[in-house]
């Protein structure tokens, strides 16, 4: 999946903003709500889509979140991932693609013959 990237620029006021400091806040991080990381971000420094890409395009300051490397880590095994597959999965049925029926299903009107070992129909 390509990824829309940030700007220079906005990673550069994001860090401003940040100051210096993991902007992660809330569940969506691991966090408890309402609480933000706040870890330095001198050993490195993700940007992260607040709201994830591949439901909106928006690469603005304000989507763009500078986060340690644990929090962006955490959020994108937690949540983006299963979000977007839940987005795939949405689209998948939108488009009238089922998934598979689960495993074998007996024929209809038929019987199995453990004498012979195949299905045979069951004259009605
Ligand atoms: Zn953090």
């Amino acid at each position: 999946m390509s990824r829309a990237e940030f700007s220079k620029k906005t990673k550069r006021e994001a860090l401003k903003r940040s100051k210096m400091k993991c902007e992660a806040v809330g569940k969506m991080y691991g966090l408890e709500r309402g609480q933000r990381c706040s870890s330095p971000l001198g050993f490195g420094v993700e940007f992260d889509h607040i709201v994830l890409d591949a439901n909106s395009k928006d690469d603005s300051l304000e989507n763009c979140a500078a986060v340690c490397i644990r929090c962006h880590r955490w959020k994108t095994a937690k949540h983006d991932i299963p979000m977007a597959a839940k987005t795939v999965r949405m689209q998948d049925k939108h488009l009238g693609i089922k998934s598979k029926g689960r495993g074998f299903q007996k024929p209809a009107n038929t019987k199995f013959n453990w004498s012979t070992g195949r299905y045979e129909r069951i004259d009605a």
